[in-house]
């Protein structure tokens, strides 16, 4: 058991405080990251590996803005994390495409897209409708089904377990002090001075970020935050690998950077429930010949489930403690896409001691109305 104190505490070692701890150690912070055992639900280890812009923030332009912050900070922190710890997180950017199985998706997401420009106003919002013809020439094999697609420049793909066991590396290489098995389990609070308890020691700052993904619902209280975080399943299959051939990502089926083709990923209300079921692997592997017939060739090697941090609306939850300055909470459901924000837009705010008003909108304030209701 060890007693320790730093100036920053991050709790949580997913992608998220992984992302913060190491921007603050990068602005200068004796930080330490506590984590939870191997009992942990993690999203950061079963995710589908998307850097996504082109369907956030439908109706709260400021999330769009913020994802699309984000995707221009990546390419600078996957160059960093690449040269600073030989671990590269495989970021392509060469843009995206929702594909569209029969019209009446095609026009759906047509009348999305359009009213996602309008939103952006003068931010301005670049994407095209693609018809199959055109689509064909950019994604070899496409199905009968797919009559078309929306594309945006904006989205990419990465290496979700590279970039999280990058980001670790940089924050311990930095002098940062990871330490796994502490699950925060009590302590107290009071302005800029907080103490926790965990099964691995006693720590202290002055400074403390919750970003405990689904722990968060029940940590946030104690420090005067809130964030009312569900768990969402979703499932995804990996094939066999296959020669390079999809030169960009889709919504729901990537190539990674070794050739296996990745195909996801649901959305399931089913609590804490971790199983996997078949008719919903059934129903993703069916959409997915659909799109390319060629992959039904593929054998499926892998597969697995994991548990989303959702909000009520969505969006990300970014707070801070007005009964406790120096509590910050963090919680998303697109931790590889907002990696860039995290380590380099939100860890500096933080370091500072406070969020711009920017992130004003994300505060779970916004829930406080319906919770009432
Ligand atoms: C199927 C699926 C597909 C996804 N696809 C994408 C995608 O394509 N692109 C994208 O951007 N995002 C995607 N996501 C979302 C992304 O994975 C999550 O946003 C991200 O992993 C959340 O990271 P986190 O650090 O908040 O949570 P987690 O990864 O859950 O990490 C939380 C950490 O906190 C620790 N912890 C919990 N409680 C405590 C406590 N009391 N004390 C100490 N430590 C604690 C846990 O041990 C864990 O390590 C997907 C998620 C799923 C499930």
């Amino acid at each position: 058991m060890q007693s320790r104190s730093a100036e920053a505490i991050v709790v949580g070692g997913g992608l998220v405080g992984a992302a913060i701890a190491c921007g603050l150690r990068d602005r200068g912070l004796d930080t330490l990251l506590l984590d939870e055992g191997d009992v942990a639900f993690r999203a950061s280890r079963g995710n589908f590996g998307l850097v996504w812009v082109q369907s956030k923030g439908l109706g709260a332009p400021w999330y769009q803005l913020w994802t699309r912050g984000s995707a221009r900070e990546w390419p600078g922190l996957a160059a960093d994390l690449a040269a600073r710890t030989g671990l590269d997180p495989a970021l392509q950017q060469p843009g995206g495409v929702h594909l569209c199985l029969g019209e009446a998706e095609f026009e759906d997401r047509a009348a999305r897209m359009a009213r996602m420009k309008e939103e952006a106003g003068n931010h301005g919002f670049d994407y095209r409708m693609i018809r199959a013809d055109e689509l064909g020439g950019m994604l070899p094999g496409l199905g009968p089904a797919v009559v078309g697609a929306s594309w945006s420049p904006y989205d990419g793909h990465a290496s979700p377990l590279l970039l999280l066991r990058a980001l670790h590396r940089a924050f311990t290489d930095a002098g940062g002090a990871y330490i796994p098995n502490a699950t925060v389990t009590g302590g107290t609070a009071a302005p800029n001075d907080f103490r926790v308890e965990t099964p691995a020691g006693a720590f202290a700052a002055p400074r403390i970020v919750l970003a405990a993904g689904l722990g968060n619902a029940a940590l946030a209280p104690r420090f005067g935050l809130s964030a009312p975080v569900r768990p969402q399943r979703g499932q995804i299959l990996v094939t066999e690998r296959a020669r390079s051939i999809l030169p960009m990502p889709t919504t729901t089926i990537r190539q990674t950077a070794e050739g296996t083709i990745m195909l996801g990923d649901s959305m399931e209300e089913v609590g804490f429930d971790l199983r996997q079921s078949p008719p919903v692997m059934a129903e993703i592997a069916k959409r997915a010949v659909l799109s390319f017939p060629w992959i039904a060739e593929l054998d499926i090697v892998r597969a697995w489930s994991a548990l989303r941090v959702m909000a009520p609306d969505g969006l990300p939850i970014y707070d801070q403690s007005e009964r406790f300055p120096g509590a910050f909470t963090a919680n998303c459901h697109s931790g590889v896409t907002l990696a860039g924000a995290h380590a380099r837009l939100l860890a500096p705010m933080i370091a500072r001691g406070a969020l711009d008003p920017v992130l004003a909108p994300f505060s779970a304030r916004r829930f406080e109305g319906s919770r009432a209701a």
